[in-house]
C-alpha cells in the first residue's frame, strides 16, 4: 500500500496534522504503537493500586497520545511550552489561537484563567518582590475526563478519511537517495509514502534518536529536568492558581545559578505515577468535576550538559532508577522530615496533615536519590514560594521523586520542520521542539497545512 502521507504517532501533534491533511482528498494512514483510546486503561489509576509497569504503558501511549490521559491545561500562550517559535516565527500565535479553536470546536469548555490582566500584574510584582519570575499565559483547563473525549470526537471526524491502525509499532523509517519512502513495523511490515511525518512523542524519542542514528541525521541534546513533585493544601496556593491556573514561575537559585521552574500545576488535582522505558516517575493531573483538597506542581531543576557526555535522557533515567531501587516506584518524603534529615516512615506519614493522592508511593528519603546540585536549589525555591504563599514550606508538604521530564533529542530540521531527509518532518515532544498539548498540535496543523498546500520542501533553512 503507498500513502500520500504516513503520520507515525496518534498524540495531539499527529491527530492535528491528520486533521488538518483530511481537508483535502490525500491518502493519509495513522500508525500508532499503543490501543485505541476507548481501549486504554491504566489498572493503577483505575483500581488504585501500584503501577503494573505494563510492557506498553496505556498513560503515554495509544490514540490521544500522552494528551490523552493529561488533564489538558491548553497553555494559550508562546512563550510557554516549547521551541516551536524559534521555527516559525511569527506564524505562532496564529496557529495557536487555530489550535484553540479547534479544541472548542471538539468540546472544550469555554473558561479562560490569566485574563485578568490587573490581578495578574499584581501577582507579578509580588514573586518578583521574592526572587521569583511570573510568565503570564492564558490557560484552558480541559480536565482529564474531557481531554479523553475530545480526543475521541476529533478521531471520529478524521475516521473514514484517514486509515487509522493501532497497535502498529514502527520501527524503521525507509529512505533511498536521502529521501523517505516509508516505514516498516516491528511486525516486519512495509507502508510506504511519499511524505512521513514522524510524532512518537516522549514516548517514542528513544525510538527516533535511535533512527536518527542510523539515518546519519545531525542532533543536538536538550537539556533534562530533575526534580520532584510537590503537594499541599489546596488551599496554600488558591491565591495564586484562582488568577493564572498554571503560574509558570522561575527562580535562579543562590548557589549554583542554576534555573527552577515551576511546571504542571493541578489544583484540587491528583498525584500520578508515569512508567516508560523500564522507570516509573511521577506526574500529576487534575479532573475537572472530581477534586481532592491537594494541590500538586513539579519544581524542576535544568541542566544542559557539556562535552564530553551528550546522553541527558540516560542521565535522567538514572537518577529515576535510582527512586525505583531504593523505593519500588516513586518515592514520597515530608518536607519537614527532608530538612531534618531522616526519612518518611509510614508512621510519620500517617502523622502528616497533607494526605497523599498517590497511595503506592514509598516514604523515603529523597536526598539519596537527588544530587546535591537539585536539592538546595528546590529548598531554595520553595523558601521562596514560602513568601509568595504561606504554608509552602509547611513540614506537612510531601515531595515526590523523581520527577523527571526527558525532552527529547532535537533533530536538525528546517523553518518547514522537515528533517535532512526529503519529506521526513518531526513534530511534537518526540521531536524535541514541543513540550506540551498545544505547541505539539500546533506543529500538526503547520506541518498538515504545508502537505497539504503542496509546498515543496525548497528554501532549506536551518535552525539547529
Ligand atoms: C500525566 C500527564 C499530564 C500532562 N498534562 C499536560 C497539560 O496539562 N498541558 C499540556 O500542555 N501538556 C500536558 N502533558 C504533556 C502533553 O501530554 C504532551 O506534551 C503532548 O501529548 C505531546 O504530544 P505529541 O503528539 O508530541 O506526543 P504524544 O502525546 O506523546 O503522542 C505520541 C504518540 O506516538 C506513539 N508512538 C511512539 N512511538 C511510536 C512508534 N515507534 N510507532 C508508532 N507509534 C508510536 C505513542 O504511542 C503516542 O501515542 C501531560 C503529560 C502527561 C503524561
Amino acid at each position: 500500500m503507498r500513502y500520500d502521507v504516513i503520520i507515525v504517532g496518534a498524540g495531539p501533534a499527529g491527530i492535528f496534522s491528520a486533521l488538518e491533511l483530511s481537508k483535502r482528498k490525500k491518502s493519509i494512514v495513522i500508525l500508532e504503537k499503543g490501543k485505541d483510546i476507548t481501549k486504554r486503561r491504566c489498572p493503577a489509576r483505575e483500581e488504585k493500586k501500584e503501577c503494573q509497569r505494563c510492557k506498553v504503558c496505556e498513560i503515554i501511549y495509544g490514540w490521544g497520545g500522552a494528551g490523552a490521559f493529561s488533564d489538558g491545561k491548553l497553555i494559550l500562550s508562546p512563550d510557554i511550552g516549547g521551541l516551536l517559535p524559534h521555527f516559525v516565527g511569527t506564524e505562532i500565535d496564529k496557529l495557536i489561537k487555530e489550535v484553540d479553536k479547534i479544541f472548542l470546536h471538539y468540546g472544550a469548555t469555554n473558561e479562560v484563567y490569566g485574563e485578568n490582566e490587573d490581578e495578574v500584574e499584581k501577582l507579578q510584582r509580588a514573586a518578583l518582590k521574592v526572587n521569583l519570575t511570573l510568565t503570564p499565559g492564558r490557560v484552558r483547563h480541559l480536565g482529564t475526563e474531557s481531554c479523553r473525549e475530545i480526543l475521541s470526537n476529533m478521531k471520529r471526524e478524521i475516521n473514514g478519511k484517514v486509515d487509522i491502525r493501532t497497535k502498529f509499532d514502527v520501527d524503521e523509517i525507509i529512505t533511498e537517495d536521502k529521501k523517505v519512502i516509508g516505514v516498516r513495523g516491528k511486525n516486519g511490515e512495509k507502508v510506504r509514502g511519499k511524505y512521513v511525518i514522524c510524532a512518537p512523542g516522549r514516548g517514542g524519542a528513544d525510538w527516533l534518536q535511535k533512527e536518527a542514528t542510523r539515518l546519519g541525521l545531525t542532533t543536538k541534546s536538550n537539556p533534562v529536568d530533575v526534580g520532584v513533585r510537590i503537594e499541599l493544601p489546596a488551599v496554600v496556593m488558591e491565591k495564586i492558581t484562582s488568577v493564572v491556573y498554571e503560574p509558570k514561575l522561575t527562580y535562579y537559585s543562590k548557589y549554583f545559578d542554576d534555573r527552577v521552574r515551576l511546571f504542571c500545576m493541578n489544583p484540587y488535582g491528583e498525584v500520578v505515577t508515569e512508567y516508560s522505558n523500564g522507570i516509573v516517575t511521577v506526574n500529576g493531573h487534575s479532573y475537572k468535576d472530581r477534586k481532592t483538597n491537594n494541590t500538586n506542581f513539579a519544581l524542576l531543576v535544568s541542566t544542559t550538559f557539556t562535552e564530553p557526555f551528550n546522553e541527558p535522557i540516560k542521565y535522567g533515567e538514572y537518577i529515576a532508577s535510582l527512586a525505583n531501587m531504593l523505593g519500588k516506584g516513586v518515592i514520597v518524603q515530608r518536607l519537614g522530615d527532608l530538612r531534618s534529615g531522616r526519612r518518611s516512615t509510614h508512621e510519620r506519614m500517617q502523622r502528616g496533615i497533607v494526605k497523599p493522592t498517590l497511595k503506592d508511593a514509598t516514604p523515603g528519603d529523597l536526598s539519596f536519590i537527588l544530587p546535591y546540585r537539585y536539592l538546595p536549589s528546590i529548598l531554595e525555591m520553595l523558601d521562596a514560594l514560602d513568601r509568595l504563599a504561606p504554608g509552602v514550606n509547611s513540614p506537612h508538604t510531601l515531595l515526590y521523586g523523581a520527577e523527571v521530564k526527558f525532552y527529547s533529542l532535537q533533530l536538525k530540521i528546517n523553518s518547514r520542520l522537515e528533517t535532512e531527509i526529503k519529506n521526513l518532518y518531526t513534530i511534537g515532544d518526540g521531536g524535541g521542539i514541543t513540550r506540551g498539548l498545544v505547541q505539539a498540535a500546533a506543529s500538526g496543523l503547520y506541518v498538515g497545512r504545508m502537505i497539504r498546500n503542496g509546498v515543496s520542501p525548497t528554501n532549506y533553512k536551518t535552525t539547529l
